[in-house]
């Protein structure tokens, strides 16, 4: 078995299939047997375990989880690694490989077809070009998740577990402990890749919560205040708020709302927890209908 984790036989197969790496797919793909290691032991996968990987490029990560996994969905959109892919995987009965754009796939579909609808477990070394969209389509499609364990460009990773009051805090901060505990588990250099990234990138695994953080009556409404209080950093939330074109509450709503609940009516949004925000929204809702 050619382990594609080892430098040599990942140039010997680029080499045999005579690949171009394209750079518009965010293609660098790892050579490093310890950061693979540290991934597949942080996401926790047994044999009882459905994992879908996304971009699989040529089969790096994917031995490590046909592996350890009972059965790995791989999803990649470069139709030229599909040939590469049936090559390096050729040994495992455990994998299906579906040529396709992430975003374009019905991933409960998918859940439902290949894991009876019970939760799976997502594993990847992302295309960094839409790691935000990746991330949030699996939150806000209610996907059934277990856990979410992703190589990331190492500010995303910082940005998604910040709190309040940090200079990395935000709308994606918020917007994923919504729905998880983040938790960064390795920081990984650009010459664990080829070719090497201009960024350094982190591994972080994200556990879906099993019971809500925060209870708020309005989900949509509570995320359009987020976005609305972090698009302009150096402004109040108040005016965040008003100034969003999305939201038609006046300032005078929304500076009643704060000192309602203790705050002060200068207050800028990278200061709110989560909860404050849900409470907000909570105020805000009955003052709208
Ligand atoms: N998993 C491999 C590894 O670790 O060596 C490759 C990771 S590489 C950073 C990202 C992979 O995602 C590439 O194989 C790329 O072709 C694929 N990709 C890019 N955009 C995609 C999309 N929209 N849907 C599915 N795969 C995509």
């Amino acid at each position: 078995m050619a382990y594609l984790g080892i430098p040599k036989n990942t140039v010997e197969i680029l080499q045999k299939y005579n690949f171009s790496f394209q750079k518009k797919f965010g293609q660098n793909f790892l050579i490093d047997t310890h950061v693979l290691d540290k991934i597949i032991a942080s996401a926790e996968i047994t044999k009882d375990d459905m994992v879908l990987e996304i971009g699989p490029g040529i089969g790096t990560m994917t031995q490590y989880l046909c592996e350890s996994a009972k059965k790995v969905v791989a999803v990649e959109i470069d139709k030229s690694l599909i040939p590469i892919l049936e090559d390096t995987l050729s040994e495992y009965d455990n994998i299906n490989i579906i040529n396709e754009d992430i975003l374009k796939v019905d991933i409960n579909k998918l859940v439902e077809e290949e894991n009876e609808g019970k939760p799976i477990k997502v594993v990847a070394n992302l295309p960094y070009y839409i790691t935000t969209p990746i991330i949030m389509g699996l939150f806000e499609k209610n996907v059934k998740v277990e856990s979410i364990t992703v190589m990331v460009q190492k500010e995303v990773a910082e940005r998604i577990k910040s709190g309040p009051g940090t200079k990395d805090y935000g709308a994606l901060s918020l917007a994923v402990q919504y729905y998880a505990q983040p938790q960064i588990v390795a920081n990984v250099p650009p010459n664990c890749f080829m070719p090497r990234p201009n960024v350094s990138s982190a591994v972080i695994r994200m556990k879906l919560h099993k019971e809500p953080v925060v209870n708020v009556c309005d989900e949509e409404l509570m995320f359009k205040l987020i976005k609305a209080s972090f698009s302009q950093r150096r402004k109040t939330l108040t005016n965040g708020i008003n100034n969003s074109p999305e939201l038609k509450f006046t300032k005078e709503q929304v500076t009643k709302a704060l000192i309602q609940m203790g705050k002060n009516e200068n207050v800028r949004g990278e200061t709110f927890t989560l909860d404050e925000f849900a409470k907000l929204t909570d105020i805000l809702k009955c003052t709208q209908t």
